[in-house]
């Protein structure tokens, strides 16, 4: 019997088996089929073809076969299939991160109308027409491909005019496809490269060196450690241009939405409109529609976030993961995948060479450099030999002696801000905590402000007089009371501080300065991240204000002065990790300084001086940071030098989760070579009304872990859907 095996759209379902009735066209393995599934009939996608099945099963049959030839390339079948097994998802999860987006806005082209001017019309206007009909023929004879029927109309030539042309026989019109292109939208232009350009003596060896790679044309992984501002966006531009002269495609992945103009806009100025955009920020016909362009081989390069990973396209010779360190190339919802591990195992199966930049690697990166699994391209030096920041700490124990208790900008920050004002030099100030203040407690009863859903403090937004309480987890959002709820004394404090509190003193102590703010909540609404970006390129603005958001990849050559309110936001959390963002965010802030002509300075504020993850940072010295982070890692038995899972479990109540946490425990105890710990209560006990108790799997064979945790599972049912798994976890709170 031909059976076949069909994602469905279920979480954590594996693949199904389908018998093909005789009648229908076969199914093929990245093909829609509609399938049952219980009592619904679902659209599913075929992950393999010619199962074997045996003798006397009875399988249900697929109901319809909707793609003769494959939506999805088999390459990218395979690749959600390791990502469902690596990362324990379903594989109906996986393969909705590849395919194009549903529903009725993204089904389907967008169709335009298309005006032409015939032979006839071409030979000349006839006699008897009208001023504004021979115009019209005119301007259609000039233009080849013909013109838009609404962008005549946007001109003023309406349908009336077109209407009497083609009675006369000199205009038809076709109907042609009209793909939606972001690009247009956002209104950017293409940079064109600069010919005049030339590389430094680091940036030519390491163009040399990366090229060789690719041109052998097999899999391969490749470093490039190069500091902030030594022109690794370049390298990427020119490695990129030999693989497409050599027939292949590229993928280039960057952290952050608000990343992928500058980006595209760069390679547009090379590949033209071969140039596709991939990211959540478009709408679903754009989406569509670039993923339509990809899949039919009209994109040369695909730009986007984590997702675009999965891009459709095929014989892709080069993946390239800006600033791989990044944690947001790791998905924290089904499939918890990430990114940059995803384009690695792209790479290999597609024969590419996969390059990871930053500044700032990943232990796990530098880790596989140092092994020499990984080859490593450095730049030691920044363009034109321009200075790194010099970076100056600033004791804040000293300030809070001076001061007091309520210092927020330390007066060598202060002073620093006003020079650079009075020179017209921009700045940026950076404190990784949104909101105005981070808890609120009673002076009489110390009742706190605390979510009612999760076990965590209500954050301070707004400002005096309307100040509102929200969860930065399930986002329960109430007014602040001018009284205690508990004790109705008057006593309300607020305690901690965000970027809302950084920006009000900044605007209070610097009125003339035009200030923005840049975090989560500022750029909520669509695009608006990237306006404020460009008035702040266009110096329509003189100081930003933000979180992390701030600290990645731009390249903004008027700053000359990073301050950094509390360099130790992070620091005191109980994440083997700590110590790793620290050092990264530090030194990719400091390094948004002194990019152009002028030299750049780093203020940077902490109540923990010595701190190894601050000093080095300050010092600018990567390597010295990962010897003593991977001695800790070591002692400790923290990735990357053994793997770890982490598994939550959320129940009803404390002991529910906690019951149900032991008998998995118990299960996976008598695997060798795996490490349980735990049950304990997960960092946040509570969460959107749920309770929630976690273990670790430690080890060092991924495969045994792997198939003890399955099993595991797969013996319960039930506990599936309350449990997450999360392999290679980033963020353990
Ligand atoms: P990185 O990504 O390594 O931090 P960028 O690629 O953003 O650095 O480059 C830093 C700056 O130097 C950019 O403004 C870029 O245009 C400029 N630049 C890069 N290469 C050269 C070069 N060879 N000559 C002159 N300027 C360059
Ligand atoms: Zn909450």
């Amino acid at each position: 019997m031909s059976a076949v095996a069909v994602a469905v759209p279920v979480p954590f379902l594996d693949s199904l088996t389908y018998a093909v009735p005789n009648g229908l066209p076969p199914p093929v393995v990245g093909g829609r089929v509609r399938v049952p599934v219980g009592s619904r009939v679902v659209t599913g996608c075929v992950v393999e073809t010619g199962v074997r099945v045996d003798p006397g099963v009875e399988l249900r049959e697929i109901e319809a076969v909707l793609d003769e030839t494959p939506l999805l390339p088999t390459s990218i079948v395979s690749l959600c299939r390791w990502v469902a097994e690596y990362y324990q998802a379903g594989i109906g999860d996986a393969i909705a991160m590849a395919s194009p987006p549903s529903g009725r806005a993204g089904r389907g082209f967008r169709m335009r109308r298309v005006a032409f001017a015939t032979a006839q019309g071409q030979a000349g206007a006839p006699s008897g027409l009208g001023p504004r009909q021979r115009e019209t023929l005119e301007e259609l004879a000039g233009a080849p491909a013909g013109l838009p029927v609404a962008t005549l109309r946007d001109r003023g030539i309406g349908a009336d005019v077109l209407a009497r042309l083609a009675a006369r026989g000199c205009v038809a019109f076709r109907e042609e496809r009209d793909d939606r292109d972001p690009f247009v939208r956002s209104g950017l232009t293409a940079v064109a490269p600069n010919p005049a350009r030339i590389l430094t003596a680091e940036q030519s060896a390491a163009v040399g060196r990366l090229g060789t790679m690719a041109d052998v044309g097999r899999f391969g992984v490749a470093l490039l450690h190069g500091v902030t501002g030594s022109g690794k966006s370049e390298i990427y531009l020119r490695v990129a241009e030999r693989v497409c002269r050599a027939g292949r495609r590229v993928i280039v992945l960057v952290p952050e939405i608000a990343l992928t103009p500058a980006v595209a806009a760069r390679f547009r100025g090379t590949f033209g409109d071969r140039v596709a955009i991939q990211h959540s920020g478009l709408s679903a016909g754009e989406r569509h529609d670039q993923w339509r362009r990809i899949r039919e081989g009209l994109v040369d390069v695909v730009v986007g976030t984590r997702s675009a990973v999965f891009a459709p396209a095929e014989h892709v010779g080069l993946i390239i993961v800006d600033e791989e360190h990044d944690s947001s190339y790791k998905q924290e919802e089904t499939p918890r995948y990430h990114g940059r591990d995803v384009a690695v195992m792209r790479g290999s199966r597609d024969g590419a060479l996969v390059i990871l930049g930053s500044a700032t690697p990943s232990m796990e990166t530098f880790q596989h450099a140092e092994t020499g699994k990984y080859v490593r391209v450095s730049l030691h030096r920044r363009v034109h030999d321009r200075a790194l920041a010099d970076a100056r700490l600033v004791n804040m124990r000293e300030e809070y002696a001076a001061l007091g208790p309520n210092v927020v900008i330390s007066r060598p920050l202060a002073a620093a801000i006003e020079d650079r004002l009075a020179r017209r030099e921009q700045v940026l100030v950076l404190l990784n905590r949104r909101g105005y203040a981070t808890a609120v407690f009673c002076r009489q009863c110390g009742d706190t402000f605390d979510c009612p859903n999760c076990s965590v403090s209500l954050t301070v937004h707004g400002t005096r007089g309307r100040w509102r309480g929200q969860c930065h987890y399930c986002n329960y959002i109430v007014a602040v009371p001018s009284e205690c709820r508990m004790c109705a004394a008057p006593y309300l404090e607020q305690t901690g501080f965000g970027t809302e509190r950084v920006e009000r003193d900044l605007a209070e102590r610097f009125p003339e300065a035009r200030i923005a703010r840049v975090d989560r909540d500022a750029v909520r609404r669509q695009g608006s991240l990237t306006t404020i970006l460009s008035r702040f390129a266009a110096r329509d603005l003189d100081l930003l204000v933000g979180t992390q958001m701030i600290a990645k990849g731009h390249d903004f050559p008027r700053v000359t002065l990073v301050g950094v309110i509390s360099a130790d936001v992070g620091l005191g959390l109980a994440d083997f990790r700590a110590s790793e963002r620290t050092f990264q965010l530090l030194t990719q802030v400091a390094g948004r300084a002194g990019r152009g002509e002028r030299a750049g300075e780093a203020v940077i504020q902490t109540l923990f001086p010595d701190h190894y993850s601050v000093r080095l940072a300050c010092a600018q010295d990567y390597r010295a940071f990962f010897e003593r982070e991977i001695a800790f890692r070591r002692n400790m038995r923290y990735p990357p030098l053994v793997s770890l899972v982490n598994v939550v479990v959320r129940g009803r109540s404390f002991d529910e989760a906690t019951q149900m946490a032991r008998g998995l425990v118990g299960a996976l105890a008598r695997h060798a070579g795996v490490t349980v710990l735990g049950p304990a209560p997960a960092p946040l006990t509570r969460l959107r009304g749920e309770h929630r108790v976690q273990l670790f799997l430690k080890g060092t064979r991924r495969r045994v872990m792997r198939e003890a945790l399955r099993g595991a599972l797969a013996k319960r049912p039930r506990l599936r859907r309350k449990v997450t798994v999360d392999v290679d976890p980033l963020n353990v709170l």
